[in-house]
């Protein structure tokens, strides 16, 4: 369907938790946020009650998400049960990796149709420190084991920080350089503890890498059902992706909303305008009060973020658009 600024919205990104088995230092607390009780996250029956209305609305991409999502028991019949669902074209992922080796033939065989790889770096000193503890063996295992299936898409998602080596993003990009998956360069987003930190742009990457391996063209096709500006380098087997939401706002072009794991239908990542749509499932809700719940609420989508203008810092300019507090593993990033 289309909003009231004419953007078809095909596009629900799923969160299924809000816990996860990291810490990144931009994401979450050390001692991790006070989690939802598992009572209050939706069921996988509610979800995909949720994704079969949005599909008579025309969503026709998921992509599941959390916190991490594979923490969840049993999400590789979550995406069996939605991709049965009419309408529903695409089911996705977005993982740390640290769990993905152990269920990726089952995501696979219930019909997962890509993978994005959260890998900021491949130090393992460095990942143990941005993560908190995490092991970047068992992710870069996981990596391999998406990369051997060749009809399942795999990326590497970075958020690159200030203050990193470069050489760190030198060795991220030779992934796709072999081949094994695209990667993304993803800018710090000031949303919740990413609000402390700062990263760098995708400009700043892009000519990182341009010293390093030469002029790259611009990639025209479409790849993957986001806003990233895909770059080819000279003998890249894969490209490298930029998505640049802060200093080259993509809103025009927005395609998604969200559903949190509470069931909260979320219409813009930096505000918390959206609906309850828990209370209306468990409220006896029928099909068509929930459909016209989540048509009112895409049709009034907010135009555009605010991120990095002066005018975020005045959240009472914003009429109606209250500011989002959750952090993104509350959001479902
Ligand atoms: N746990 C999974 C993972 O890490 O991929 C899925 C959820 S995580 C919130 C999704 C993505 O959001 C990760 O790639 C993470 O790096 C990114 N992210 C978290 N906070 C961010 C921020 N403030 N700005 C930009 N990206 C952020
Ligand atoms: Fe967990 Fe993903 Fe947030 Fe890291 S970015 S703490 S892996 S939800």
């Amino acid at each position: 369907m289309k909003d009231q600024f004419g953007r078809t919205i095909d596009y629900m990104r799923v969160s299924v938790t809000d816990r996860c088995n990291l810490r990144c230092i931009y994401c979450m607390p050390p001692g991790g946020v006070a989690f939802v009780p598992h009572e209050e996250i939706l069921t996988f029956d509610e979800i995909a009650r949720v994704c079969r209305v949005g599909a008579e609305l025309g969503i026709a991409k998921i992509k599941l998400t959390g916190g991490e999502p594979l923490v969840r028991k049993g999400l590789p019949q979550l995406v069996g049960m939605l991709k049965e669902i009419p309408g529903i074209e695409q089911v996705t992922l977005t993982t740390n990796g640290t769990l993905l080796r152990g269920q990726i033939n089952e995501l696979v065989s219930n019909g997962l149709d890509s993978v994005n790889i959260s890998i900021d770096t491949l130090d393992a000193e460095q990942y143990r420190e941005v993560t908190r503890g995490g092991n970047v063996r068992d992710v870069l295992a996981g990596l391999d084991a998406a990369a051997a299936f060749p009809n399942l898409g795999v990326k590497v998602n970075c958020v690159p920080l200030q203050g990193a080596g470069n050489g760190e993003y030198i060795r991220l990009a030779l992934l796709a350089k072999e081949g094994k998956a695209d990667v993304r360069f993803i800018e710090m987003m000031p949303i919740g503890m990413g609000k402390d930190f700062a990263g760098k742009s995708g400009e700043e990457i892009c000519s990182l890498l341009e010293d390093e391996f030469g002029t790259p063209y611009r990639h025209e096709g479409v790849l993957g059902n986001g806003p990233a500006v895909y770059m080819q380098f000279p003998g890249f087997k894969k490209r490298i992706g930029f998505i640049s939401a802060v200093s080259h706002q993509f809103c025009d072009r927005c395609n998604r909303v969200r559903l949190t794991s509470e069931g909260y239908l979320k219409l813009c990542l930096q505000y918390e305008s959206g609906t309850d749509l828990k209370a209306l499932l468990r409220g006896g809700a029928i099909d068509k009060e929930l459909r016209d719940a989540m048509e009112r609420m895409i049709t009034v989508k907010p135009a555009c973020h605010q991120f990095g203008t002066a005018k975020e810092e005045s959240p009472a300019d914003w009429g109606n658009n209250h500011l989002e507090t959750k952090g993104m593993s509350g959001i479902g990033g």
